[in-house]
């Protein structure tokens, strides 16, 4: 039989370099797949030289060709950031479209059981809050997130096709709010954004009112959701994230009070299509993959701050905006 064979694609990213990390742990050969359009090799440098991992340069947008056999492809490529994927709308709905259409074409040549990661983006500005799996959203397709949101809809609109069509194994994983260690300082998300601004000595900047809820993941319990949700049975999508929600405004006093620092929150213009509220409903991941969040926002944030902290000094000029 051999080792299983698993293709990762945005692994030089946040996200996709932890589920290197995790398959390498479980046993597995790892393709590491990225053309650092957002990511960085510093993510996944530990494993350069393991007999059990190779790295491929390469954007999926384009023809993808793997040699020899693989099991398992997850599909992580993706600008992620509003600020990235403001910056790059063209490449972004590019990568969820015909990045998506040629990882599925892979995953059909090869026998491949695929995951692609979606994203609680798909449910816009939701109606509904908590967001269950089957809220079919509010999303404005032509407003400045239309370009990731409609991506991320069509890729999971092209995976069940597949599915449906051709008989390709599928997974699909929506994402909500996760953060943790390998987070680029400057990606413009939020907790980046507030840890870099205290470190600086800046002021915390919460656009709009600070009302606008999120709920934040620990970055160790996504990868153990998505991983049980690979091995899984179930092809409909699953909503992984952590239902603790909080206001922007809490969430900025909660890091003022994490890092010390002497600044206070200022008020910035709210961007266009901000969803005002979100929060998963996990009641299906619990159910099906006997999944829950373990890592409090506290304990998360704590380990998080360390990680930021412990970056060189150069990491912190803002050189994005
Ligand atoms: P990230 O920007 O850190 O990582 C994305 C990676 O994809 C980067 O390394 C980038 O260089 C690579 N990439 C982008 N376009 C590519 C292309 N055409 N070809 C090859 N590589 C390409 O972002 P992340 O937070 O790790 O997000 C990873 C995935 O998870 C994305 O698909 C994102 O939509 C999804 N997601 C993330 C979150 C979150 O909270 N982090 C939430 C919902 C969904
Ligand atoms: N946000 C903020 N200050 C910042 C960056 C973001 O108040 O410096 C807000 C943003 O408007 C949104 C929330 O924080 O309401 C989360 O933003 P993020 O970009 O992290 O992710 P989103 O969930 O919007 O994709």
């Amino acid at each position: 039989m051999g080792r299983k064979r698993v293709l990762i694609t945005g692994a030089a990213g946040f996200l996709g370099s932890h589920l290197c990390d995790r398959f390498i742990k479980e046993g597995y050969y790892v393709i590491a797949m990225d053309n650092l359009i957002t990511g960085d090799l510093k993510n996944i440098e530990h494993l350069f030289g393991l007999e059990s991992f190779e790295f491929a340069h390469h954007d999926v947008s384009k023809f993808v060709h793997v040699p020899g056999k693989l099991d398992y492809i997850l599909h992580f490529a993706s600008p992620a950031s509003p600020i990235d994927y403001l910056k790059i709308p063209i490449q972004t709905l590019k990568v969820g479209s015909l990045g998506t259409h040629n990882l599925l074409g892979l995953a059909k040549n090869k026998k491949a059981r695929m995951l692609i990661a979606s994203t609680s983006e798909v449910y816009g500005d939701p109606s509904v809050n908590p967001q269950p799996e089957e809220y079919w959203g509010n999303v404005n397709p032509v407003g400045p997130r239309g370009v990731y949101d409609e991506a991320k809809r069509f890729q999971e609109a092209m995976t069940m096709a597949y599915h449906t069509f051709h008989g390709v194994e599928t997974r699909i994983v929506r994402i909500f709010n996760t953060y943790g260690p390998r987070m680029r300082l400057n990606d413009g998300r939020v907790l980046p954004a507030f840890i870099g601004q205290a470190l600086r000595g800046e002021d915390l900047t919460v656009f709009g009112d600070g009302s606008q809820t999120r709920s934040f993941c620990y970055v160790d319990d996504l990868i153990e959701g998505i991983y049980r949700l690979l091995l899984s049975d179930y092809v409909m999508p699953v909503n992984i994230g952590n239902p603790d929600e909080i206001t922007i405004k809490q969430f900025g006093e909660e890091i003022i009070k994490l890092t010390g620092t002497n600044q206070k929150l200022v008020l910035r213009d709210l961007p266009v299509d901000d969803p005002k509220q979100r929060r998963p409903d996990i009641t299906k991941a619990r159910e099906i993959l006997g999944w829950e969040p373990k890592v409090s926002r506290e304990e998360g944030l704590k380990i998080t701050y360390e990680y930021f902290k412990s970056l060189p000094a150069e990491a912190l000029i803002n050189k994005e905006h």
